[in-house]
């Protein structure tokens, strides 16, 4: 059995890339290696960052709106 080279695949358009790529040779697009888990990480971190702080704001504008009804 031969042994499997690595091989990559250009998320862009799927065509078999040089695995060390930096620029597709099918599509010339940018190819981003090694940081792909770590940027997913990094991407869902930053959602949940974002959702924190905007239900942080709408907590914060709801209890301004009831202390300004039923706090006088
Ligand atoms: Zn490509």
């Amino acid at each position: 059995m031969a042994i499997a080279k690595p091989i990559a695949v250009c998320p862009q358009c799927r065509e078999v890339i040089h695995p060390q790529a930096r620029v597709c040779k099918h599509c010339q697009s940018e190819v981003r290696r090694g940081t792909s888990r770590r940027e997913r990480i990094a991407r869902r971190l930053n959602t949940f960052r974002v959702g924190f702080i905007a239900g942080l704001a709408t907590a914060l504008v709801l209890t301004l709106f009831l202390y300004l009804q039923f706090g006088r």
